[in-house]
């Protein structure tokens, strides 16, 4: 079944007696292997396509590199953070739209990511990774203090609050 199809070709990043393995990559870096591929602007899944899917995430992965793949994935994320934190710095969100132009496309491949993740698993490593990201410049929260000054919920039946300074909900788990 397609989870054990490795790249047939070495990957830059990885040692070269190395493959990758689809389950090694996070639903985000399946993503963005996609977007690199040549799959076509107007595909259209149908089922029994995962095969043809993986493919094109291989295809990816072998033209990005793991360093690369890894690093716009982890980017990538961190955009999607501040956004729907609604903190996007024009910074962001030029880093992102030369990562990604087509938005469209970008979209696109998270679905077609996320659909074929069903039916292949992410390791926990991956995964663990997936949870990562970076931001494009300094954090617009906090302006890499890694802290905000906030009203912090103690417990919330007994209504209590107190306030100072804790970890950026921003960037508190970025690098
Ligand atoms: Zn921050």
């Amino acid at each position: 079944m397609p989870a054990t199809l490795t790249a047939t070709h070495p990957v830059s990043g990885l040692p070269a007696t190395e493959t990758v393995s689809l389950s090694d990559l996070s639903n985000g870096e399946r993503a963005v292997a996609l977007y690199a591929s040549d799959l076509p602007d107007d595909y259209r899944y149908k089922r029994g396509d995962d095969a043809q899917l993986i493919a094109w995430i291989i295809q990816g992965v072998t033209r990005m590199g793991m360093d690369r793949l890894r690093r716009t994935a982890a980017l990538a994320s961190g955009f999607r953070r501040s956004r729907q934190a609604n903190r996007v710095t024009a910074e962001q969100e030029r880093a992102h739209m030369e990562r990604f132009p087509n938005a469209k496309r970008d979209r696109r491949t998270g679905e077609l990511a996320s659909l074929l993740t069903l039916s292949v698993p992410v390791s926990d490593e991956a995964r663990e990774r997936g949870l990562r990201y970076l931001l494009d410049g300094p954090c617009p929260e906090c302006g890499d203090t890694r802290q905000v000054w906030a009203s912090w919920c103690i417990d919330v039946d007994a209504d209590w609050y107190e306030e100072g300074y804790g970890p950026c909900f921003l960037c508190g788990g970025a690098a």
